[in-house]
């Protein structure tokens, strides 16, 4: 691969059960609910206490807005987008996308609509070549008692979504304003884009996983073995042996999303639970929604800035 070869890239449920005809996903699902749970906790010692309780938690400003109706939401969209600057770019391009256009690119998944069907998964790893001997998803969906925050008790290989007593969790790596996985890698093989894609150099990771440790989502993973994929499943638009013994994460399909498309998961998703978008855009609708829904992230209080929100 070319020296300016540029890749990218969480760990998910039992790959077999609700999996829509024809899709498939890696065997050997490796992690366990218990070190799952630990990443998501794990890092920078975040909150030494009441890790669990902690792990979500409303946007204050956006909750305050939608209670008194201040147009706080925009300041707070404006605040992210202004902080999220490229951190550690080297400046070269990532060979299998355009360059960065001026794009602020962001997520919102409502967790009220979304079924626990897991296509999003299913699509993602034909997407992005994610070896099906692999042992890990970029997307994780997990499995809660309805009307209950427990992620300690969550079912991460869950048999079937869509169950009435029932909510699900989908979480992948959240693309952050301020992301730790970035500050904690010693040769600067992973940085942020100045369209915000967090991205991974394969020829530049040195395998030493500091990026897992410092990351709290647990949204990177390691590639023990060589992954393998069918060659009549491959996309040529995605690097493959490439990533052996280096780390992967979601791109938020970098190859697909500067080509004018939309991410694989989101157009997968039956229901519409996922919004991809341009917060650059105020018309988009990642930006609308971030202005009018009550929204909130995944364990805000890392400081990591998030850019995938909550709604529902
Ligand atoms: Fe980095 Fe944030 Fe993604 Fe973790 S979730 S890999 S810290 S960008
Ligand atoms: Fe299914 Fe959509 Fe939920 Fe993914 S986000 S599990 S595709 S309903």
């Amino acid at each position: 691969m070319s020296e300016d070869t540029k890749s990218l890239g969480c760990d998910n449920a039992d790959a077999h059960s609700g999996r829509p005809d024809g899709a498939t996903a890696p065997e050997g699902v490796t992690m366990s609910r218990r070190r799952f749970l630990e990443g998501l906790g794990a890092a920078a010692g975040l909150t030494a206490a009441g890790i669990v309780p902690a792990l979500l938690t409303a946007t204050p400003k956006a909750a305050v807005a939608e209670e008194t109706g201040e147009a706080q939401t925009e300041s707070a969209i404006a605040s992210v987008i202004e902080e999220d600057q490229a951190v550690n770019y080297p400046g070269k391009p990532v060979w299998y996308a355009d360059p960065p256009g001026d794009q602020k690119w962001a997520m919102v998944i409502d967790v009220k609509a979304c079924i626990g069907c897991r296509r999003c998964v299913y699509a993602c790893v034909e997407e992005n070549n994610i070896g099906r001997n692999s042992g890990f998803t970029y997307i994780q969906v997990l499995e809660m008692e309805a009307g209950k925050i427990d992620i300690e008790s969550a079912e991460l290989h869950y048999d079937e979504g869509g169950r009435p007593d029932k909510w699900y969790f989908p979480i992948q790596c959240m693309h952050c304003a301020k992301p730790t996985c970035v500050y904690g890698c010693p040769v600067i093989a992973t940085w942020k884009e100045p369209d915000g894609i967090v991205v991974i150099d394969y020829d530049k990771c040195i395998a030493c996983r500091n990026c897992m440790v410092t990351c709290p989502y647990d949204a990177r993973h390691f590639n023990w073995v060589e992954p393998e994929v069918p060659e009549d499943e491959r996309n040529p638009d995605v690097p493959v042996e490439e990533k052996a013994g280096t780390v992967e994460k979601c791109t938020f399909c970098i190859q697909r999303t500067r080509n004018g498309k939309t991410t694989a998961c989101t157009e997968a998703c039956p229901v519409g639970a996922r919004k991809f978008g341009d917060l650059n855009d105020p018309e988009s609708e990642v930006a609308q929604l971030l202005k009018t829904r009550r929204v909130w992230r995944l364990k805000e209080e890392t400081g990591n800035e998030p850019m995938i929100w909550y709604v529902g």
